[in-house]
């Protein structure tokens, strides 16, 4: 489905097409930029694949699989994923949507008015009307069907257009995996996600500055809205996220559990909250520390808790 597609800066086109986006290593943490091998050098972009050295994040490698880096400099990284699977082995049809239930929200002027400024490669202008289309679509439609995925995508796209690169990289995180359960990890849309939270990334500069750009977006978020908000919680995800990213597992932990007990019961959003919290412990598990391991196991009990929101149930 995606022969035609370029490459991702600064890869080619094939190095991009058998890899997925990978966080840009930062060059403070331990076990950054330290690589195992070479080899399969790229002839068109450079690349060469390679496996991470001890660990990354702590994590073995075995876990982590090989990269196709790319040195940008110094000990300065970019790395993607290799992909275990051949591109095409998926062959998926188009997920349905319920929204031939709701044909008004196809013709709701808002949302009318953000496609024709899209169209017109006016992503800025487009995002307050897809932002209030998509409240629309969130109120009769989930939050994971493909119409609402498709527009929630816009809006993330829109803030990064915007250089709002905190509360995309939010969004990103929390679609991604959403696209790639209703799409499939080779859809259109699901690369469009993963390389523009690369971008993002490589906009902010690392997993360091991008934990405080985050940590200042949530203490704004948390002047504006309550604990429970989609938009903080998204963002505080983010935070663990990339706090995670850099090292800080305990902060991590801490601003995830947080994330999931606040979540909304019953939301597919949930689901994915739960998914980050858990990878979290499994890195702190990894890594073996006894104060992170501690903190993990409270938040295996956050998770297992019967009070503790989940992904699933009501709808
Ligand atoms: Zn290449």
């Amino acid at each position: 489905m995606n022969e035609e597609r370029r490459g991702v800066y600064p890869f080619c086109a094939s190095c991009t097409a058998c890899s997925v986006a990978w966080r840009v290593t930062d060059t403070s943490g331990p076990g950054s930029g330290h690589f195992y091998g070479h080899r399969d050098t790229c002839q068109d972009c450079g690349s060469s694949i390679r496996t991470p050295y001890h660990t990354v994040l702590w994590v073995p490698v075995s876990k982590l699989g090989e990269f196709r880096v790319i040195s940008t400099g110094g000990r300065n990284y970019i790395g993607r994923k290799l992909i275990a699977q051949p591109v095409h082995s998926v062959v998926r049809g188009e997920p349905v949507s319920a929204i031939a239930e709701h044909p008004e929200l196809e013709v709701a002027s808002e949302y009318r008015t953000a496609e024709a400024y899209w169209e017109d490669s006016e992503p800025g202008q487009a995002l307050p009307f897809y932002q209030e289309a998509l409240v629309e679509r969130e109120k009769v439609l989930r939050a994971d069907d493909p119409a609402t995925l498709r527009v929630r995508l816009r809006v993330a796209q829109g803030l990064l257009a915007t250089a709002n690169y905190g509360r995309a990289i939010a969004w990103f995180e929390l679609l991604t995996p959403q696209l790639v359960d209703v799409f499939g990890p080779h859809h259109d849309l699901t690369h469009a996600a993963t390389e523009a939270v690369t971008g993002a990334r490589l906009m902010v500069g690392g997993p360091r500055a991008e934990a405080r750009l985050l940590a200042d977006v949530v203490a704004a978020d948390e002047q504006d809205v309550g604990p429970g908000d989609p938009q903080l919680l998204r963002d505080r995800a983010a935070l663990g996220q990339a706090l995670l990213a850099c090292g800080e597992i305990s902060d991590a932990l801490y601003a995830l559990s947080r994330v999931v007990r606040d979540a909304r019961p019953g939301h597919p959003d949930t689901a994915v909250y739960r998914a980050a919290l858990l990878d979290a412990c499994e890195v702190a598990e990894a890594r073996g520390k006894r104060r992170e391991v501690l903190l993990a196991e409270t938040a295996r009990q956050v998770l297992s808790d019967e009070s503790t929101p989940t992904g699933m149930g009501t709808d």
